[in-house]
């Protein structure tokens, strides 16, 4: 019906056709690239129509501290958290339509009184560029492979480590080696800062990691053998539970961990991308206000992921495994994980990609500043960020209408009170009546079926999952 390859080139020639605000300056930055694709099963279901109705691109995620009360900024802007919030943009409309009696390529009435579901034959998958960071990008290096996503600030201890190994090995291992840790110029400048009390903490860390293994990096004539090693993550794991050993090689991550995205050398309040995928896989991905619209929630039925680095192990331990004995969620809700699958095609923005491309005079390799969202809507479906606003406002302007994303809560929520709005008064669902409701937080909080998933995915499972400051939920 579909290969992992066909959804690959769908995505990439979709991102190529986009015009050129907030792309990459090839050569020189890279980005992640992500989307949710319509998959539409012909009436004789022998054949599928496949459809990009979002992608996102971006790599930052805001700190703490730049958070706002009036959930207008993007707190968090990887590529496949702007996916999916396109993704529900997407899904607005379409409710939009079946409600007022236009006809929907989602939805059809579901069987409570105001609730819809999706059509026959109707289903989504989720394509990512890389392995999402956390969780699943933390597995055995198998020679000389690039990290699947970018080590950032967080692994400077191990990069100094690495240069201990480093200074040992074959100067012919440094050109084909590329090992983890070695890709990124920010390693690179981290590198410069290791002083001498690293290596020391280096050289012993090896000792105590050549008695736990086999290989020992100091035999002469071991040259072509790596020592175990793994693929790092910049994520963080979350406070209060159990923290990264930071030991070489297999030893540095601790694994099936919530973990936090670095932020510009700030805490960020944000989950990994592993970590919500997961949540997604159990909790649906169309967010709580549309669950009040919906007979069940909406999974992806696949992640398909590009080529690089990848461990279907890891991919599994992050989004099957560490869910798999939650019970007792509400009739509709599952923990049925997406297939999991990846593509051969790679991604040509990508950090590897781009990197082959860089030459001297470029510059300095950085990841892509902005982040691209797009999604099938009638009304301005290109919507470009950069720092949580739109590209190029004026400071003076932060925090006006001009400024605000698409995606950002209250324009997600503003689209749905819309859609409250648009719905007739004998077609509200249950949960919307009654006037008590005001701010984003009250709406999201009378999603009971909704949260009451999550409150059980919570306790069995990720009692540690970070909650921002009510406060900064109650705009309206
Ligand atoms: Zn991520």
């Amino acid at each position: 019906m579909w290969s992992p390859d066909e959804i690959a080139s769908l995505c990439y020639n979709h991102f190529n056709k986009l015009p050129k605000r907030g792309k990459p300056e090839a050569g020189r930055e890279w980005t992640l690239l992500a989307a949710v694709v319509l998959l539409t099963d012909s009436s004789d279901q022998k054949t599928v129509q496949k459809q990009v109705v979002s992608l996102g691109t971006g790599t930052k995620c805001i700190g703490q501290s730049a958070m706002s009360m009036k959930g207008d900024i993007l707190n968090d802007s990887h590529a496949e958290v702007i996916a999916r919030r396109g993704g529900v943009r997407y899904l607005t409309e379409q409710l939009h339509r079946a409600v007022t009696g236009q006809s929907s390529d989602v939805f059809c009435p579901g069987a409570g009184k105001g609730k819809w579901t999706v059509k026959p034959g109707v289903s989504f998958l989720f394509f990512t560029s890389q392995t999402p960071c956390g969780d699943a990008s933390i597995f055995p290096t198998t020679g000389s492979q690039a990290q699947p996503c970018e080590p950032v600030k967080a692994a400077q201890n191990g990069e100094s480590e690495r240069r201990g190994l480093k200074r040992h090995a074959e100067s012919e291992l440094e050109e084909t080696r590329q090992g983890p840790g070695m890709k990124t110029s920010d390693n690179h400048s981290s590198c410069r800062k290791s002083g001498d009390a690293d290596e020391r903490e280096v050289i012993t860390g090896n000792k105590e990691h050549n008695q736990l293994n086999e290989v020992s990096y100091y035999q002469p004539d071991v040259k072509k053998v790596y020592p175990p090693d793994l693929h790092r993550t910049g994520a963080k794991c979350v406070p209060d539970g159990p923290t990264d050993p930071l030991k070489p090689g297999l030893l540095y991550h601790s694994v099936g961990v919530l973990r936090v995205k670095p932020g510009r050398g700030e805490r960020t309040l944000s989950l990994s991308c592993s970590d919500k995928l997961t949540r997604w896989a159990v909790l649906g991905f169309q967010g709580a206000l549309l669950s009040h619209y919906l007979q069940g929630p909406i999974y992806f039925s696949a992640v398909v992921v590009g080529k690089g680095p990848y461990n279907h192990q890891a991919m599994q331990r992050a989004m099957r495994t560490r869910c798999s004995h939650v019970r007792g969620l509400p009739s509709g809700f599952s923990i049925q994980a997406p297939e999991l699958l990846q593509a051969s095609l790679e991604f040509t923005h990508n950090h590897t990609h781009t990197e082959s491309k860089h030459t001297h005079t470029q510059g300095r390799i950085s990841p892509c500043g902005a982040a691209i969202s797009w999604c099938a809507v009638s009304q301005h479906p290109l919507d470009v960020t950069a720092n949580g606003y739109k590209q190029g406002v004026t400071k003076k302007a932060l925090g006006t209408l001009q400024a605000r994303s698409l995606i950002s809560k209250v324009e997600l929520f503003h689209s749905f009170l819309k859609l409250r709005a648009a719905t007739e008064d004998a077609q509200l669902p249950e949960t919307l009546r009654g006037n008590e409701l005001r701010t984003y937080w009250d709406y999201k909080q009378a999603a009971g079926v909704y949260q009451q998933a999550w409150t059980q995915l919570r306790l069995q499972a990720f009692p540690l999952w970070l909650r921002g400051p009510r406060e900064l939920l109650r705009f309206h």
